[in-house]
C-alpha cells in the first residue's frame, strides 16, 4: 500500500467484528495496523488473511500505545478490544471495568497525547437495557442491566466529554446480534468459549455438540422464545468504513445503531439453521438465561440517512449461509 492511504489503528483487529472491519478497510484503501492482546482474537487470522503488521498489546498499556503512536501518522483509531461476554461480566466485573473502561480511557488518552482525535467506537444495544418501544431509536434511554452493558455506556460517556474539553470526534455504533462471515469465506466467527445462538446452532449441525439449547420459551413473544435483531458481520464492517469516512471529512461526533429492524425468534433461527444445513439440530428447552431482555430490535435508519449505510446481506438465511460455510471450513 502507497504511504498516501490513511493509516488507521485497528485495536481488537484479530478477533471476530474487528477481523471484518480489517477486510472492509483494506478495500476501502486504508492502511491497518492491527492492535490485540490475543486474548481471545486469533494470531494466524492477522497473518494469514489480513496480512497487516500485528502489535501485540494491551490498551491498559499507556508506554506501549505511546511508541505505536509516535511510530507513525495515524489518522484514526477503531477500537474493537473489549471484553464481551454478558454472563462473565455479572461474575468478574472487575475484569470488564478494567479492560473496557480503564483500558479504553488509556487509549483515548494516549490519542490526545499523540494529536490523534478520530475515533471509531464498538458499542452495543446492551447500553439500553430492557427496551421500552421495539425497534429500539437512538435515542431511547439507555439503562443497561449487565456490566458489559454498563461499561459500553460508561466509554460512550468518555467520549462525549473527551469531545466538549478535547474536541475529539468519534463515532459510536451500537450493535445488535453481529452474526455471519466473510461471504468469501475468509473469516468468520471463532469464540472460544462460544456463547452465541447461531455458531452454536452450527456446531450442532456439525455434529461436535450434541444439541442446542433454547433458554427461555416462556418470553411475551409471539413462540415463546426471544427475538433479536441480527445483523450480518460485513454490513457492520462497511458502517465501520462509512463511519471513518464520515468522521475524517469533519463529520460532528455521532452514535448509530445498527442492526436490520427485522426480529428473530430462537425458535426460527434453529428453524433456518435446520434449513441451511440440511441437517436434524436437535432442540433442548431450558430455563431462560439470566440478563436476556424478550425482544431487541433496533432502528438503524440513522446510519442510512447519514452514513448511507445500505446492508447487503440484511437476510437471516445469507447470515446462516455464509456462517455455515465458514464453520465447514474451520470446525469441520
Ligand atoms: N440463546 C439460546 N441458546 C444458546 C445461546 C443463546 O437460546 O445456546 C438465545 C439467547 O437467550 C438469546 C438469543 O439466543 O435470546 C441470542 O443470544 P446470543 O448469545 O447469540 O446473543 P445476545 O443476544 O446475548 O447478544
Amino acid at each position: 500500500m502507497s504511504s498516501e492511504k490513511p493509516i488507521v489503528l485497528v485495536t481488537g483487529g484479530a478477533g471476530y467484528i474487528g477481523s471484518h472491519a480489517v477486510l472492509a478497510l483494506q478495500n476501502a484503501g486504508y492502511e491497518v495496523v492491527v492492535f490485540d492482546n490475543l486474548v481471545y482474537g486469533h494470531r494466524d487470522i492477522v497473518e494469514s488473511v489480513l496480512k497487516v503488521e500485528l502489535i501485540e498489546g494491551d490498551t491498559n498499556d499507556r508506554a506501549l500505545l505511546d511508541r505505536v503512536f509516535a511510530s507513525r501518522p495515524f489518522s484514526a483509531v477503531m477500537h474493537f478490544a473489549a471484553y464481551a461476554y454478558v454472563g462473565e461480566s455479572v461474575s468478574q466485573p472487575d475484569k470488564y471495568y478494567r479492560n473496557n473502561v480503564t483500558g479504553t480511557l488509556t487509549l483515548l488518552e494516549a490519542m490526545v497525547a499523540a494529536g490523534i482525535k478520530s475515533f471509531v467506537f464498538s458499542s452495543t444495544c446492551a447500553t439500553y437495557g430492557v427496551p421500552k418501544t421495539v425497534p429500539i431509536p437512538e435515542d431511547h434511554p439507555q439503562d443497561p442491566i449487565n456490566p458489559y452493558g454498563a461499561t459500553k455506556l460508561m466509554v460512550e460517556r468518555i467520549l462525549a466529554d473527551f469531545d466538549r474539553a478535547y474536541d475529539f470526534k468519534s463515532v459510536a455504533f451500537r450493535y445488535f446480534n453481529a452474526a455471519g462471515a466473510d461471504p468469501n469465506g475468509r473469516l468468520g466467527e471463532d469464540h472460544q468459549p462460544e456463547t452465541h445462538l447461531i455458531p452454536l446452532v452450527l456446531m450442532a449441525a456439525l455434529g461436535k455438540r450434541d444439541s442446542i439449547s433454547i433458554y427461555g420459551t416462556d418470553y411475551p413473544t409471539p413462540d415463546g422464545t426471544c427475538i433479536r435483531d441480527y445483523i450480518h458481520v460485513t454490513d457492520l464492517a462497511e458502517a465501520h468504513v462509512l463511519g471513518l469516512d464520515y468522521l475524517l471529512k469533519g463529520g460532528d461526533s455521532a452514535r448509530f445503531n445498527l442492526g436490520n429492524g427485522n426480529g428473530f425468534s430462537v425458535r426460527e433461527v434453529i428453524e433456518m439453521a435446520r434449513k441451511v444445513t440440511g441437517r436434524s439440530i436437535e432442540a433442548i428447552e431450558c430455563d431462560r438465561r439470566p440478563g436476556d431482555p424478550p425482544a431487541l430490535v433496533g432502528s438503524a435508519e440513522k446510519a442510512r440517512s447519514i452514513l448511507g449505510w445500505n446492508p447487503q446481506y440484511a437476510d437471516l438465511e445469507k447470515i446462516l449461509t455464509h456462517a455455515w460455510a465458514w464453520h465447514q471450513k474451520r470446525h469441520g
